[in-house]
């Protein structure tokens, strides 16, 4: 029996330390608001930004909306950044991609100004990220981190494999394990023998997007299990890229879907949030 990874609780908890944070800030005349921009109605995306803008209400900070028809242009939206960019109330900026197919993400991402950009994913960030300076982490991955620590889970001098290398999940996960000492291997669509390689891992972190694709074949007895796939399978049901059922087993302790990373994003762009009202 694996324990499980409670990311609902922890999220909370980190919630309300933010809260405390903010309250701390406010009384020192600290504020900021953060812009929530989304271009296009797709429903997953309003879920995201509304849970996001909750987040904000809930730990005392501002969230203005910026609610962009489908057919707005890269134009108009580089033109609002530009405008976010020098309004000095706003303390952080997030796009809520994927972006309609006519923008170009790399170009919105990068017009970002570095000291706004609280989900960590300007070239600039990365690059700190990277050399290990001061800069906004990645939200997903900086959130299993603190799951782990926060479970009591040993990083250092441990193998972990990580299952996937986006830029937003997999890369910045793989350097944020080795920031922490793990022994770090990046698999990918390319990688052969790859439930070889997986059952070498201490720590497994699945972010291939594929869903209930690893199951016990790919764990080796006793190894965390990080899941960070969202899916809906065929009842419509949350489900991660683990056979939950399958793995949870053999694993020692091992995130659900729903209730796992997902929750620990949001915190992470909320810790950041505060970060960004503190450098003022
Ligand atoms: P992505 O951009 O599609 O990347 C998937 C990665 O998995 C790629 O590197 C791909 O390899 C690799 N991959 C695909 N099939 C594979 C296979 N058969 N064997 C080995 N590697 C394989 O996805 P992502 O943005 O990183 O997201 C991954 C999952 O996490 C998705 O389900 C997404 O919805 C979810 N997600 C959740 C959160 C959260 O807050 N919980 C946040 C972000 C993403 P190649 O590079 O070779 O193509």
């Amino acid at each position: 029996m694996a324990m499980i990874i409670d990311g609902k609780k922890i999220s909370q908890q980190i919630k309300e330390e933010l809260k405390e944070k903010v309250a701390l800030q406010k009384a020192k005349g600290k504020t900021g608001a953060l812009a929530v921009v989304q271009v296009g109605a797709d429903p997953a995306s309003s879920v995201y930004v509304r849970n996001k803008k909750n987040a904000c209400a809930f730990i005392g900070i501002e969230s203005l909306a910026y609610e962009l028809p489908e057919e707005t242009s890269e134009e108009e939206l580089l033109s609002l950044i530009a405008e976010l960019n020098g309004k000095e109330k706003v303390k952080g900026i997030l796009v809520q991609l994927p972006l309609p197919a006519h923008i170009n993400e790399d170009k919105v991402i990068q017009a970002i100004s570095p000291e706004k950009d609280v989900d960590g994913f300007h070239p600039q960030s990365v690059g700190a990220m990277v050399i290990g300076e001061k800069g906004f982490l990645s939200c997903t991955p900086a959130g299993i981190i603190q799951l782990l620590k926060r479970s009591d889970i040993e990083i250092c001098g441990k193998n972990c494999v990580i299952i996937g290398r986006s830029n937003i999940v997999g890369k910045p996960m793989a350097l944020l394990m080795l920031r922490e000492n793990a022994t770090v291997t990046i698999t990918h669509s390319k990688t052969q023998n790859l439930a070889e390689v997986c059952k070498q891992a201490d720590i497994l972190v699945v972010a291939m997007g594929k869903p209930q694709f690893i199951g016990a074949e790919y764990v080796k007895e006793g190894a965390v299990v990080i899941d960070v796939g969202i899916h809906r399978d065929a009842d419509n049901k949350l489900c991660g890229d683990v056979k939950y059922g399958e793995v949870e087993p053999i694993a020692s302790a091992i995130t659900p879907v729903p209730g796992g990373v997902g929750p620990m994003t949001i915190a992470m762009l909320m810790n950041n949030c505060v970060q960004s009202i503190e450098e003022g």
